[in-house]
């Protein structure tokens, strides 16, 4: 026998996380997910489920009915468009400026699909002339494929442009939104986005492991004449929606609903509707002045230019000669802040501030503006 381990009940003091995400998490939120666990056919969590997918449709704007949250993180909604989209051999723009980019070229190429490079240097946004001169080289190419919302970086691409452009050239849009969904302007419909994905734990201020995803007419159309299975069962979409849909008011079992962490989800995007997306966006924006004006005011410089700057993400060069892992261990010991480290290529360069839904409110400015001069003195 081993000894039994005894350990006192694991009990995390109240941060304020200011970091990439995971956010603050709303109160309401974790009230909701520690309500009665229920059978996750249990008729009134089926009403809950219906609830839950039109507020997922809401906040990506679009009347998609193939609209769903996969049962992981956002890394799993990206692989469930790539394995779900993609078949061996086809190729695919990949448009890299950061970290979420080069993932997504990993995706392609472990499907065994051929990605197209797009690269943009880090902290710049993706250039549409890049992209287009790309899809015209490629016009063999299914799928354009690029981030919203760089989390590496806090550069801002235009989404818009870019589905438009895959659309002249007959290319499904594959679109990262895991940092972009509730923090900024975002229209899956009136921009024609194919497949895109998002994550719980950023500006929808619910805990993290779950990814709202969701997929046009032309995307499920794409998935229904596959030659090939998809080759994930777990993230096969035609399997999974026997469970996201009610047909004939029947929904059948595929894998365990995480019954709990829906009612998560399910609260977080009821406080998002009951704001309003246009007054959030707005809310980060107004955030994300205040916090510039401070941090200028500090003397720190914006990775990105004003122009692509992404509200939610303030990613900021360390002055010379200050020690990066000194400061985000002090404002975490001392002010129990967390902000994020560079990543990639940023990494000891830079410091990465979240203002991520319930994250993005004057006193978390205010605090970490409060502590971060403190510290740096
Ligand atoms: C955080 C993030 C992901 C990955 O999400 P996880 O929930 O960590 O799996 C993917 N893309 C972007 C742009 C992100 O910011």
């Amino acid at each position: 026998m081993l000894p039994a381990p005894r350990f006192t009940a694991f009990n995390p003091p109240r941060r304020i996380l200011m970091g990439p995400g995971p956010s603050d998490v709303y109160p309401e939120v974790l009230a909701a997910q520690s309500r009665p666990t229920v059978g996750h056919l249990d008729p009134l969590f089926v009403g809950m489920m219906d609830e839950l997918k039109s507020l997922i449709q809401y906040a990506f704007q679009t009347k998609n009915e193939m609209t769903m949250a996969v049962s992981a993180p956002g890394s799993a909604g990206m692989e469930t468009c790539f394995v779900n989209l993609v078949e061996p051999g086809e190729k695919v723009i990949v448009c890299r400026n950061g970290v979420f980019g080069e993932r997504m070229r990993q995706n392609v190429e472990r499907m065994g699909a051929i990605a197209v490079l797009v690269d943009n240097e880090w902290g710049t946004p993706v250039d549409p002339a890049a992209v287009e001169a790309a899809l015209k080289a490629n016009p063999d190419a299914k799928f354009l494929a690029f981030v919203h919302a760089e989390t590496s970086t806090g550069a801002l691409s235009d989404a818009k442009t870019l589905c438009a452009l895959a659309k002249t050239y007959g290319c499904l849009s594959i679109v990262d939104a895991v940092t972009s969904l509730g923090g900024v302007e975002l229209r899956v419909d009136e921009w024609g986005i194919d497949a895109i994905y998002s994550g719980s734990q950023k500006c929808l201020s619910c805990v993290p492991g779950l990814s709202p995803v969701s997929f046009s007419p032309a995307a499920v159309e794409k998935l229904k004449n596959r030659k090939t299975p998809v080759q994930s069962w777990f993230l096969d979409q035609s399997l999974v929606m026997a469970y996201w849909t009610s047909a004939g008011g029947k929904r059948s079992y595929h894998h365990t609903a995480p019954v709990n962490a829906l009612y998560a989800l399910h609260e977080s995007l009821r406080i998002l509707a009951a704001e309003g997306l246009e007054n959030a966006w707005q809310r980060h924006h107004e955030m994300h002045l205040v916090l510039r004006a401070g941090l200028e005011k500090l003397g720190l410089n914006f990775v990105v230019d004003e122009d692509s700057r992404l509200p939610q993400l303030n990613a900021v060069y360390i002055p010379a000669g200050v020690d990066d892992a000194a400061v985000r261990t002090r404002l975490l010991k001392d002010y129990n802040l967390e902000i994020g480290a560079g990543l990639g290529a940023l990494a000891g360069k830079a410091w990465r501030i979240g203002l991520m839904g319930f994250g993005a409110r004057r006193e978390n400015v205010a605090l970490c503006l409060k502590a971060l001069e403190e510290v740096l003195n």
